[in-house]
């Protein structure tokens, strides 16, 4: 293809790393601890659920914003989950999961030049989002194995053309999981300089120490906060698509427009599905999730352990940083080849989560697999620490 036919936007660009290890995992049969694809099987009343709204022709465009049911369904959600009122009518837009939604919400709120600080490692879908919407991300790192983060870099980070922070809690693909008194540490900056913030949540039920915080919940933050999430690991239908902005009414409209002009509409029979599963499961459902998961890091903490990749044991959400060196490879890309070719396990190279050279010596294993497939993955890695 004619380079000159790329949008300059996109040109200095290449695929995502997570994508590309998926790639290279499939050439070789190997087990994919790499994407967070999620593969555990999902819940039998999602998909019988799903399958009567196909069959009771649900088949048409919702409200640009999502069908009632869901919007409903999110609002009492966040009532009594995450302790922030939104209206049903005009504060939360369906999305097309919560990548849809940050799309969305950069496009609406921020202008091409304006600055958007993450916390780093950070989510490289975020950070390249942000790069394509004409935005410049600034990372504030975070110091392991707590992720700490310092203010006052924050605010030495912060210049006439910062407009926004991100706060993505649990972490990906650090696992951290931001304490109440952070977050209020934060939203004072954001009320300091008049920032928006931007709170990717989608882990939110996933937290195994303590408890999950919304931002949109602390004083002052709800008019000045989008709340992002999805159902897309809450109930395993990460192809699914489905997943929400919330925020104050104006902050909605221009949202939801966008959402409107590129998307339409999120599918509709799989927006009653999730509507279903909202209403249905009551909260047993989601600790026994974070519960399961919990299993899932530990089990694999622990071989990583033994085998040498010290993890950082993260706090929430499923993915698991580990230390690559005992590979003794030249950078983290050649580690994770390395540990495919000689183990048949798929993991991403932390570069891919940084700016900076920290990503180098870091790999990234999702947990989130079947009990049967993280059990060969810990065989095929024990195997492999054995002969190595
Ligand atoms: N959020 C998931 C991850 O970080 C999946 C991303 C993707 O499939 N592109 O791995």
């Amino acid at each position: 293809m004619n380079r000159h036919h790329i949008a300059a936007r996109v040109a200095g660009l290449t695929q995502s790393e997570i994508r590309a290890m998926t790639r290279a995992c499939n050439a070789v049969g190997g087990i994919n601890m790499g994407q967070g694809v999620c593969d555990v099987p999902a819940e039998l009343l999602i998909k019988e659920a799903a399958k009567t709204a196909i069959d009771s022709d649900i088949s048409l465009y919702t409200r640009f914003d999502g069908e009632e049911r869901l919007r409903r369904a999110l609002a009492h959600k966040f009532t009594n989950y995450n302790k922030v009122n939104y209206n049903f009518e005009n504060e939360i837009c369906v999305t097309l999961g919560a990548s849809g939604a940050f799309a969305c919400a950069l496009t609406a709120l921020l202008n091409a030049g304006d600055e958007i600080l993450m916390f780093e490692p950070f989510y490289g879908y975020h950070w390249n989002t942000a790069y394509i919407a004409g935005l410049n991300p600034v990372p504030i790192p975070l110091a392991p194995p707590d992720f700490a983060f310092d203010v006052e870099l924050i605010r030495s980070r912060i210049t006439p053309k910062t407009r926004a922070i991100l706060v993505n809690t649990p972490g990906n693909p650090s696992g951290k999981v931001f304490s109440r008194a952070e977050l209020e540490t934060i939203a004072a900056i954001c009320i300091e300089f008049d920032l928006l913030c931007l709170t990717d949540e989608v882990y939110e039920y996933l937290t195994f120490d303590t408890e999950h915080v919304s931002m949109a919940s602390l004083p002052g933050m709800r008019e000045r906060t989008v709340t992002m999430g999805s159902y897309s690991k809450t109930f395993s239908i990460t192809g699914w698509r489905i997943g929400y902005a919330a925020a104050s009414e104006p902050l909605a409209r221009a949202i939801g427009m966008v959402n409107d002009l590129y998307y339409n509409c999120a599918p509709a029979p799989l927006q009653r599905a999730v509507a279903v599963g909202i209403e249905t499961y009551g909260p047993e459902f989601y600790t026994d999730l974070a519960k399961t998961y919990r299993k899932k890091r530990d089990i694999f903490c622990e071989l990583l352990t033994e085998i040498g990749l010290d993890p950082i044991v993260p706090k929430g959400a499923y993915y698991v940083l580990a230390d690559n060196r005992r590979l003794g490879a030249a950078n983290a890309k050649d580690a994770a080849m390395k540990l495919l070719h000689e183990s048949g396990v798929a993991a991403i190279a932390g570069s891919a989560f940084y700016t900076g050279e920290t990503g180098e010596g870091l790999l990234r294993f999702c947990v989130a697999k079947s009990d049967e497939d993280l059990a060969r993955a810990c065989d095929q890695l024990r195997n492999w620490g054995n002969k190595h």
